[in-house]
């Protein structure tokens, strides 16, 4: 699971620099996720509305023109990466406790 989402974090984020012509070391605000919840399709410039709920549970959204699948950056935030990270320990407690059960 873990590495599932560190390559789903690690290509979002070179797609997003290549995007946006950002260095990877850039420091990209939080709230520029909140600001403008939405990204511009790169095939047909489409906007795409994106929520927090994509970038911690979906991970990719698809361009409702031309149904290109776009991984979302969950590096643009902090909190995100955080809430995932959280989200991860759930998983790990879930399939502990379920172990737990089932021994
Ligand atoms: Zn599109």
């Amino acid at each position: 699971m873990t590495q599932f989402f560190r390559r789903i974090i690690t290509s979002i984020s070179i797609w997003w620099n290549r995007l946006l012509g950002r260095q990877p070391e850039e420091t990209i605000p939080v709230v520029e996720v909140s600001r403008d919840p939405g990204l511009r399709c790169p095939e047909c410039a489409t906007h795409i509305h994106v929520t927090i709920a994509d970038l911690l549970y979906v991970g990719s959204v698809v361009c409702p023109t031309c149904h290109l699948v776009l991984e979302v950056d969950k590096e643009r935030s902090h909190g995100a990466i955080d809430a995932l990270a959280k989200l991860e320990a759930a998983h790990e407690q879930a399939r502990a406790v379920s172990n737990g059960l089932r021994a």
